[in-house]
């Protein structure tokens, strides 16, 4: 059996006295969706920060069998990891094209090719992107913007993806075209670990699902078995 891409064991993690996640037990396995849901507060973000180096926390991080000794941006980074934060944090004031050309800054991989091509398969992936390429970052749509931070990310050709929130502040039409091109990105040879509050729309996209609860793992299964679990319908589906 091949290592998970991602393994993170009993990871906790404490803002001063207040422990915010709690011994979680994680993996995400090569070309495979995952996705982390759970209420408010329950500890998604500090989970997804600390998977990426940017939160001290207790416990390990393996990647493809190799343990993290001091996790770091930079660590992770090195080993084709990106995340595309909740706030997005594009430059407004710069065109689609600048904005993807710096995501391409940090590539991980040796050997590297033409930035000019991977936007063009960045742009293959998105191609509304394409289309404005040459418009300010500033002036795009709720979802084109999204889609501009996740192809920023994949500039840098990273085999595991941590998205938080990319459901955030977009109309549900959106949300469903936004999850679907994430979904497709394992046709890419890239991995994600997706952080969502909207767990239907995050459930029909993943493979598997943790559910977390005041900082711990308190399900966890295939997304489609969650999508029937009545636990699941009742606490976080809603009656639809
Ligand atoms: P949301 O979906 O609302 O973003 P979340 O599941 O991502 O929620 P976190 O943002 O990770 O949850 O927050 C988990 C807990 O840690 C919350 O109780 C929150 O108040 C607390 N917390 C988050 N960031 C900090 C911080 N910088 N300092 C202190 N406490 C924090």
């Amino acid at each position: 059996m091949t290592a998970p891409l991602l393994q993170l064991q009993d990871l906790s993690v404490s803002y001063g006295p207040v422990e915010a996640v709690h011994q979680v037990r994680l993996d995400v396995n090569e070309g495979e969706i995952v996705t982390v849901i759970g209420p408010n507060g329950a500890g998604k973000t500090t989970l997804l920060c600390a998977a990426m180096g940017l939160l001290p926390a207790t416990g390990s991080i393996t990647l493809a069998g190799e343990r993290i000794a001091r996790p770091s941006v930079e660590a992770m980074v090195a080993r084709g990891v990106a995340l595309v934060p909740e706030k997005r944090e594009l430059f407004g004031e710069m065109s689609v094209e600048d904005n993807l050309l710096l995501g391409g800054f940090s590539r991980w991989r040796k050997g590297q090719r033409d930035q000019a091509q991977r936007m063009e398969e960045v742009f293959g992936i998105f191609p509304r992107l394409r289309e404005r390429r040459a418009q300010l970052a500033s002036t795009l749509s709720g979802g084109e913007r999204q889609m501009l931070a996740i192809g920023r990310a994949l500039m840098a050709r990273p085999r595991l993806l941590m998205l938080d929130e990319p459901s955030l502040g977009l109309a549900p039409l959106i949300v469903r075209e936004v999850l679907q091109v994430v979904s497709s990105l394992r046709q890419h040879g890239v991995s994600v670990l997706l952080v969502e509050q909207n767990a239907r729309a995050a459930l029909r996209v993943a493979d598997r699902a943790y559910v977390l609860e005041m900082g711990a793992v308190a399900l966890n299964g295939a997304a489609a078995d969650l999508l029937n679990d009545r636990r699941i319908i009742d606490t976080y589906l809603g009656m639809g």
